[in-house]
């Protein structure tokens, strides 16, 4: 795309070229919004990066998403809100002022989702959140904003979890792996946001028997589309929010950054992703 191009256009910049459900999710809203605009996937390799992001508007885009391996790179090049700081990483683009600025969706993405899925989930006062990774920090980010006393955090490795909850603060409490079945009663939420039960990987060892009847289960996977964790949860009657519904919620933000107008994730659009992986 060139800088003449009068459409408006955002893209996803990663490496190498990923299949990724996001053209289909912004051509959705493009569409059904009736918006004249663009989304495409350019695949940038690490040493081109800083010269691609540096001259988004160049290359004819008025924003992006950034995605592995980029992210942590695109959040020095640009100047990142308190979200993308506190994550350490950032996944939206967009100009302001003529500044490129950033952010991370992937905490309202998980935080709308949950609202949608489980109203009034935040009147619990112990959330357990397992996985110390990138994903898990925005998790924690999201749950401390909404105001939830206590949150307990297992990870495998035991210090990655407490190096976590010494940059979140008092209310994050690291928990070791093996301590997870104690915490389960009085989990009023429980979170996966490790890889586990994704495809290819082995499911998650929880039993969903030991949490409250009023417990909420959140899974960060979204391949395959109901975990094993979250199908145990269902079984027993519990509220349950998936991962899909979290990447659907995260994509909302960088269209209205980019597009000017807020889009709604709707059973359609969810119908035409859900198409797409089950196809995959
Ligand atoms: P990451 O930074 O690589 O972290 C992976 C986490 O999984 C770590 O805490 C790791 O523990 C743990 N883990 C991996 N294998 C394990 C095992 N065998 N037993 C116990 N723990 C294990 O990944 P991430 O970016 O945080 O992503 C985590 C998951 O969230 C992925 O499945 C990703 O696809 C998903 N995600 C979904 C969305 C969405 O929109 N739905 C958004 C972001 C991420 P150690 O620290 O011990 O290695």
């Amino acid at each position: 795309m060139t800088a003449e191009t009068k459409v408006r256009a955002a893209c996803l910049i990663g490496w190498p070229a990923a299949h990724s459900r996001s053209p289909l999710i912004h051509h959705y809203w493009l569409r059904t919004l009736e918006i004249e605009g663009g989304y495409s996937i350019e695949a940038i390799p690490p040493e081109g990066f800083a010269e691609f992001v540096l001259h988004l508007s160049t290359h004819g885009f008025v924003g992006a998403n950034v995605t592995i391996p980029h992210k942590e790179r695109a959040l020095a090049l640009s100047i990142p809100d308190g979200r993308a700081r506190a994550v350490g990483a950032a996944n939206t683009l967009w100009y302001e002022g003529g500044e490129l600025r950033s952010t991370n969706t992937d905490i309202e993405g998980f935080i709308n989702n949950l609202d949608a899925c489980a109203p009034g989930w935040d009147g619990i006062e112990d959330a357990l959140v397992l996985g110390a990774g990138g994903a898990s920090r925005a998790v924690i980010f999201g749950l401390i904003e909404r105001g939830i006393k206590r949150v307990h955090l297992a990870n495998r490795t035991f210090d990655r979890a407490r190096a976590l909850a010494d940059q979140f603060g008092a209310s994050v409490h690291p928990v070791a792996w093996d301590g997870i079945a104690a915490l389960l009663p009085r989990a009023g939420l429980l979170v996966n946001a490790t890889s586990l039960g994704m495809h290819g990987q082995p499911a998650l060892e929880v039993d969903t028997g030991l949490l409250p009847p009023h417990g909420v289960v959140a899974d960060l996977v979204y391949v395959p589309l109901e975990t094993p964790l979250l199908s145990a949860a269902r079984a027993r009657g519990l509220k349950i929010a998936d991962g899909l519904g979290m990447l659907l919620h995260q994509a909302v933000r960088g269209f209205e950054l980019w597009f000017g107008q807020r889009p709604e994730v709707t059973p359609e659009l969810r119908a035409l992703v859900e198409a797409d992986l089950t196809e995959v």
